[in-house]
């Protein structure tokens, strides 16, 4: 993919859609009432409160629950889409540079993402994992993304982007500072209602195999060894020798099931288990929340679906 033709492209793509903005608004003589009155509002930040843009959906309800009705969340990676190699379109680049600050999750989860857009907008990025005990990935070079599906982490998220909104809008600070405590209340309830939960599973039937290993903090937390076909998403994907170990490991160990998730391609599990005669359990969200009708729309219902399928498949 040749990169400096997309940022030119969307360079050029904001620059034309910031002066059709111009031209509207000098003529808004010909508009309609109502079309009126919405470039007034578009032109009133203050009214409007902040604007924040986030990379995936799990960190876009984190953070609309913890700024309520005091500014808009948008997201970039859609829905059942994976944000590991996602490939971003026109309209992403125009709600990164309207943002009033673009959230990540870091730990190189978005760095495809941040190496386009840092070119062409001037809109801070900041990364909420910050903070987090990161467990590395195979090899040892690069840290494992996916802190987000360990509860106490997500804690740590919701805490350093309560920060930063105050330092964005300290007017706001009493608003956020309420709505993170509940939220937080919340999470604690959640981690307590896990590790509650996991006790209905035999320990040495603790195993979770998914095609991308990304519950290792989840793991970390509930005392679950987690193996996948493969490691990340952004690495090599279902080659014969990954789902051969993945077959072996899943008869070694007589697992009573396995698990697929909703972002990933499922043929790699589905010869998993065809291969060994373990069932697929369930779908578990791992990079992604549910969509709207699943019962998994926000961060917290992901993880207590999750770990319904856990319990139910394993225990
Ligand atoms: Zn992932």
């Amino acid at each position: 993919m040749d990169w400096v033709s997309i940022v030119v492209a969307f360079s050029l793509l904001i620059a034309a859609c910031g002066s059709e903005e111009t031209v509207q608004e000098d003529g808004t003589g010909t508009e309609d009432e109502a079309g009126t009155d919405e470039e007034v509002d578009v032109h009133d930040e203050n009214d409007e409160g902040l604007t924040i843009t986030t990379s995936f959906s799990i960190l876009g309800d984190m953070i609309s629950q913890v700024i309520g009705d005091r500014g808009t969340v948008e997201y970039i990676v859609p829905i059942g889409d994976e944000p590991h190699e996602y490939e971003p379109v026109p309209s992403d680049f125009q709600k990164v540079s309207d943002a009033d600050v673009f959230y990540v999750n870091g730990l190189d989860l978005e760095e495809w993402l941040e190496s386009i857009l840092t070119n062409v907008t001037e809109t801070e990025i900041v990364a909420i994992s910050e903070g987090v005990t990161a467990i590395p990935l195979e090899g040892g070079d690069e840290d494992d993304p996916h802190a987000w599906l360990s509860v106490k982490n997500a804690i740590l998220y919701v805490e350093n982007l309560v920060d930063d909104l105050i330092k964005r809008d300290p007017d706001g600070e009493s608003v956020y500072r309420e709505n993170a405590d509940a939220y937080i209340t919340q999470l604690e309830e959640l981690d307590t209602w896990i590790e509650e939960e996991v006790v209905e599973i035999p320990e040495e039937k603790r195993v979770i195999v998914v095609s991308e290993n990304a519950f290792k903090y989840f793991g970390a937390d509930y005392g679950f060894e987690t193996e996948g076909v493969w490691d990340i998403n952004s690495h090599a994907e279902g080659t014969p020798q990954q789902v051969s170990r993945i077959v072996d490991l899943v008869n070694d160990l007589e697992l009573p099931a396995v698990f697929v998730e909703t972002t990933v391609n499922q043929d790699f599990m589905e010869q998993v288990s065809n291969e060994t005669n373990v069932p697929i359990a369930g779908e578990v969200y791992t990079d992604a929340v549910g969509p709207e009708g699943s019962g998994a729309e926000t961060y917290i219902e992901m993880m207590q679906h999750n770990v319904n399928v856990f319990v139910e498949g394993l225990k």
